[in-house]
């Protein structure tokens, strides 16, 4: 909740409102908006201006959904009498501005900004539903981790929430910093991973580590930064810091850590987490190695935020894979077999980590395993190495593979170097932005499963952004 006051006094000298003289001095809108579609009673429908819409257009829409308001470049001439229209040069800026106020004013919430290559989302969750056990909690909706995502969550804050767990993405050096100084800077940062994400425009995994330890950087001398001791860039960020810092991680050195870890496979893990000298087992049902990393950063916050261990575990164990990455479809693939959907996002690290934790599967003793991936963008001059890379950590990790996309090669080159056999890798190559092409190859790809697939097998599908491996989820699984 935000009020009028807010936008007011953020945008002063810069906004004229259409459709009164004079607004309500207590007016307060419930949330900030930018799909007319989710606007409902009360909110500010947010009007931006995208490369093949543009939000003004939905004005109306939203003023139909029963939002109050809307904040826009130009204001719209068929609106219903007492509709606000807050007219300002940039909606964005706006939007921010007023966040700012509006975080200002409730300097006792403590705001925990998360980061990292990726795991940003699943740790929010996580460490969301540790706090929201002993006290009111916000969190980011969604991935809404950038320049508008960040003050529009900050914008649904509400007086009684105690913690706001913030999920903040970047892709450029000084983007958190920024992001930071113009809007909120957190209380407690959480770093996650150094990886190759994003590196098309970072340039250099050492330029990632610089633009996400920003957010330690800004941390006052009261805050706290919680460091995955495990990943070696992020530990070092230890010197970046005037906060304390508490470590998590796998490593004895952590001051979370988690041991006699069993499983590691895609339908969880069973660890005895270590907070100090206190002990307590958690059955966890992430997926994977950075699952535990996830569960670990998690547990690292509600220890900071001095939640009993008990707590915290019930916390963890309330935990299942979010849509998209890790979902496990029981029985739901070709011939009665089981599908992971982890087709959310890919980056070279993710791909790694995932096919380990499908090695670590346990399956009958007839059951096959199988990778089906498609290529990843968005790794600059690396995207060649990347795949070769994957490609090498195949080996022992599935029966067989199957791979679409260009760059895709490479996962085949790796694999086949590494002694994978050829007879046991299907390859679908198609240009990744050929759209009619992609959906083809896929098709062809799940036809083969359907056929080749038996009932104990397990199939994981993952893949980036552009390949929208999602599709070949419901393919196979013919949207059970
Ligand atoms: P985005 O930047 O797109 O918002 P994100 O950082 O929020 O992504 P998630 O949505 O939590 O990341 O997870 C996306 C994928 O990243 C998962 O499906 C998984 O494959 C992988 N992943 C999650 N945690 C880690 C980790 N600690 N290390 C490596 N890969 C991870
Ligand atoms: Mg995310």
């Amino acid at each position: 909740m935000f009020s009028f006051e807010d936008l007011l006094q953020g945008n002063r000298g810069h906004i004229s409102i259409v459709g009164t003289t004079d607004p309500a001095p207590d007016l307060s809108f419930r949330s900030a908006q930018h799909d007319s579609r989710h606007c409902g009673v009360g909110d500010l429908y947010i009007a931006l201006k995208g490369a093949r819409v543009d939000g003004h257009d939905f004005i109306p829409d939203a003023a139909r959904a029963g939002a109050i308001g809307a904040l826009c470049t130009t204001p719209h001439a068929d609106v219903p009498p007492g509709f606000l229209q807050f007219v300002v040069p940039d909606v964005v800026k706006a939007v921010q501005a007023t966040a700012r106020v509006r975080v200002q004013r409730q300097p006792e919430t403590i705001k925990i900004g998360i980061t990292g290559s990726s795991g940003k989302t699943t740790t929010k969750e996580a460490i969301a539903a540790i706090l929201s056990k002993v006290a009111p909690t916000l969190k980011t909706y969604s991935s809404y981790n950038n320049e508008l995502g960040y003050p529009l969550t900050l914008l649904s804050l509400q007086a009684e929430h105690r913690y706001a767990v913030l999920e903040m993405g970047t892709e450029r050096i000084g983007e958190l910093r920024e992001l930071c100084e113009t809007i909120a800077r957190p209380d407690w940062s959480v770093i996650i991973t150094v990886g190759a994400a994003h590196l098309k425009y970072f340039g250099t995994r050492e330029n990632v580590a610089i633009g996400k330890s920003e957010l330690v950087q800004v941390l006052s001398e009261e805050g706290i930064a919680l460091l995955n001791y495990d990943d070696q860039r992020v530990r070092a960020m230890n010197e970046k810091t005037r906060a304390r810092v508490i470590y998590y991680g796998r490593d004895a050195q952590a001051d979370v850590r988690a041991v006699e870890l069993q499983g590691l496979g895609l339908f969880g893990t069973h660890f005895i987490l270590c907070v100090e000298r206190q002990k307590i087992p958690v059955k966890l049902a992430l997926p994977g190695a950075h699952g535990v990393t996830t569960a670990l950063a998690a547990a690292a916050v509600g220890h900071a935020a001095g939640i009993p261990l008990d707590v915290i575990r019930d916390g963890l164990e309330t935990l299942t894979p979010f849509k998209g990455r890790g979902e496990v479809r029981r029985g739901a693939g070709p011939n009665g077999s089981t599908v992971i959907d982890d087709t959310y996002n890919s980056v070279q690290e993710s791909l790694i980590i995932m096919t380990q934790a499908l090695r670590e599967t346990p399956l009958p003793a007839t059951g096959k395993r199988w990778a089906v991936l498609g290529e990843v963008m968005e790794q600059g001059d690396y995207t060649l190495e990347g795949h070769y890379s994957v490609g090498k950590a195949l080996n022992g990790t599935c029966d067989y593979l199957v791979a679409i996309g260009d760059y895709a090669r490479y996962f085949i080159q790796g694999a086949q170097e590494s002694g994978m056999p050829a007879q046991n890798i299907y390859y679908f190559q198609v240009d990744p932005y050929q759209e009619a092409e992609v959906e083809e190859a896929k098709r062809a790809a799940v036809a083969l499963l359907k056929e080749k697939v038996k009932s104990d097998d397990l199939v994981l599908v993952k893949g980036g952004h552009r390949l929208h491996m999602e599709t070949m989820v419901a393919l196979l699984t013919d949207q059970k």
